[in-house]
């Protein structure tokens, strides 16, 4: 066991609806701690560059649009195996496959507003947090 941050986005329609301290709850007592954690509105130059791995995916343009349609949280979050931890209580990508409780199942509304983003490894959760947070910004 090692101890990992990872990278976690609210997405806005969990930010609409109000219910990012529902799954804070959720994050919290899955034993991952939110040793960060910041409200913004995505630009669309920003949101594109967060999720360039996925330009030439047919979805890549309205992913990017569903993303600055309101605010997001952006957070670190910091425990045993976190990257894996946090892909396991997120739940599979589409809400239809996602296991009883968690995030996903729980509280996504489609495969595109799907509640949260988590990173899918450890090397990738170091350049997210970078391009979000500084050092000052992530208190353990
Ligand atoms: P995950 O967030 O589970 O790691 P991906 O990295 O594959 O999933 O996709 C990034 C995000 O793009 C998803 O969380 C979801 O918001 C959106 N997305 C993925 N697949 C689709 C799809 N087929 N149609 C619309 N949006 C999608
Ligand atoms: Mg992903």
């Amino acid at each position: 066991m090692k101890t990992e941050k990872t990278l976690s986005i609210l997405k806005p329609d969990a930010t609409r609806r109000n219910i990012t301290g529902k799954i804070n709850a959720k994050i919290e007592a899955a034993g991952l701690r939110i040793i960060a954690q910041k409200r913004l509105h995505l630009s669309l130059a920003q949101a594109q560059a967060f999720y360039a791995i996925h330009a030439e995916r047919a979805f890549f343009g309205e992913l990017c649009q569903f993303m600055i349609s309101g605010p997001v949280v952006v957070q670190v979050l910091q425990g045993e195996d976190a990257v894996a931890k946090y892909r396991d209580i997120m739940g599979a990508t589409n809400p239809a496959n996602a296991k009883e409780g968690t995030i996903r199942q729980e509280f996504a509304e489609s495969i595109e507003a799907n509640s949260v983003h988590g990173s899918d490894s450890a090397e990738n959760a170091a350049n997210e947090i970078a391009y979000f947070f500084s050092d000052l910004e992530i208190v353990g």
